[in-house]
This record gives C-alpha cells, sequence and structure tokens, in this order.
C-alpha cells in the first residue's frame, strides 16, 4: 500500500482551512466516486476541482481515498471532518473508492481494510462500517461494494497476493523511500541498481546485464518502462517509478 498525501497528489488551496471532529467519529461510511480520468492521481484531482472550485466547499469532501487500479491510498481531508455524507459528516468519517463500486477489485479491497484498520486504531474499534446508500437516498457506492460491505468485506484466500509476494511488496517499497532523498539514476551502482535490472528485465524483457551499474542501457530501459505510465518519462527511478515497478 502505498501513502499519497495531499501536498503530495497536489490538493487546492482553497483558503479555508479544514475543522477537526468535535466528538470521536462513530462509524466510517464508504462512497465511490465516478470520473473520466483514467488514472487514480488525475481523477482525485478532479475530484477535488469540483468540491471546491463548483460546489465551494473547503476541500475534496472525502476523507481518504483507495485506488482499485494501484492499491494507492490517497489522504482528502485526513483526519478532519468531511463532507462527503449529508447530516452525518459530525460522526463520521469517509472513504471513498476511486471510480465505480461496481469494478471492485482484490486490490481496492485491501487498500479498505488498510484504511479502515487506521481508522479503528485512532477512534476505536467501535467504528461502524456502512455504505452511503444506507444512510441517504443514492447508488452510491455501487452494488459490487455494497454487497462486500455487507458481506463482512471478506477477501479471497487464494488470491496470487500470497503473504511472500505481500512480504516482497512490503521489502520493496521500504527501500523505494529511499529514493525520496536520492533518485536512482545514471551513474548509480549497487544492489539497488541490480534490482531494478532484474526486474525490468522480468517486466519488459529488458535484456539488461544484471551488473548494478546504472548506465545507458539501463537508463532506456527505465524510460521505456515509464513511457508505459502515466508518470513522468526521464530516465530516472524516484519512488513512483519504483512503487510502479511491483505493483502495476
Ligand atoms: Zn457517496
Amino acid at each position: 500500500m502505498e501513502y499519497v498525501s495531499r501536498h503530495e497528489w497536489g490538493a487546492l488551496d482553497s483558503g479555508k482551512g479544514l475543522s477537526e471532529f468535535r466528538r470521536v467519529p462513530v462509524g466510517v461510511v464508504v462512497h465511490h466516486t465516478t470520473g473520466s480520468a483514467k488514472d487514480p492521481w488525475a481523477r482525485v484531482r478532479q475530484h477535488d476541482k469540483f468540491h471546491v472550485q463548483t460546489r465551494g466547499w473547503n476541500s475534496i469532501a472525502y476523507n481518504w481515498l483507495v485506488s482499485g487500479e494501484t492499491g494507492e491510498i490517497f489522504e482528502g481531508r485526513g483526519w478532519n471532518r468531511g463532507a462527503g455524507t449529508k447530516n452525518h459528516n459530525h460522526n463520521t468519517i469517509s472513504i471513498s473508492y476511486i471510480g465505480s463500486g461496481d469494478d471492485l477489485t482484490e486490490t481496492g479491497k485491501e487498500a479498505f481494510l488498510y484504511v479502515i484498520g487506521e481508522m479503528r486504531n485512532t477512534y476505536g474499534d467501535h467504528l461502524w462500517v456502512k455504505c452511503h446508500r444506507d444512510l441517504g437516498t443514492t447508488y452510491c457506492p455501487g452494488d459490487d461494494l455494497a454487497a462486500w460491505i455487507k458481506a463482512g468485506m471478506p477477501v479471497q484466500e487464494d488470491q496470487p497476493t500470497s503473504e511472500t509476494w505481500q512480504f516482497r511488496l512490503d521489502e520493496m517499497e521500504s527501500v523505494g523511500l529511499e529514493f525520496r532523498r536520492k533518485a536512482l539514476k545514471k551513474g548509480a551502482r549497487g544492489l539497488n541498481v541490480s534490482t531494478l535490472q532484474k526486474r525490468l528485465n522480468q517486466r519488459i524483457n529488458a535484456q539488461l546485464d544484471v551488473d548494478g551499474i546504472f548506465g545507458n542501457a539501463t537508463k532506456s530501459a527505465v524510460k521505456e518502462f515509464q513511457s508505459m505510465y502515466p508518470i513522468k518519462v526521464d530516465g530516472v527511478v524516484g519512488p513512483v517509478t519504483w512503487r510502479y515497478l511491483w505493483t502495476v
């Protein structure tokens, strides 16, 4: 799971600030969103723009948003009061699926469970989980997502995300964090470069020598990989490119 802060995705500043909860929330309300943009980052920005500029609200309505495609978790209003559930915003916290709840993925389910776990860690195990449609007249959050919530949020036992693979992802994610400070680029040497070369060979059949030396061939392969995703094509491996190499 990759966490994306408001600052990172570029939340608009309405100048109005956000208000804290005056009482501990009693439950979690699940929403979905629709939108035309393809990648989750662009969708989150679209919703933010709609809520801030069209609706005139302080910020994007939801507390947290999750992507069913990438498993990314976007900070909306975070631990402040939200605006997504009319009449219930003072004592509930919300989480929204990016896209239609009728296209719920296993990755999306995991992200939901992660965020709900964090909410319970923060406010307590008393938090119930309901759908927007339980509290108002709306189709939100879609039939599939609503059915999954009603069923108690089960996850498949035999999904490819085995324990070993999850361990590997976690390990890779922590390695990727190092690249926030110092990106992996031409001239770099070492174990992380070897890992990168191996992964590029797996993902795009780059046929690189796994020598731990980031040269022109590695740079070209990185650019080729980047050009397949909605990320910057610069041949430099930062946390985002690194994450895409392992998660998409
Ligand atoms: Zn809703």
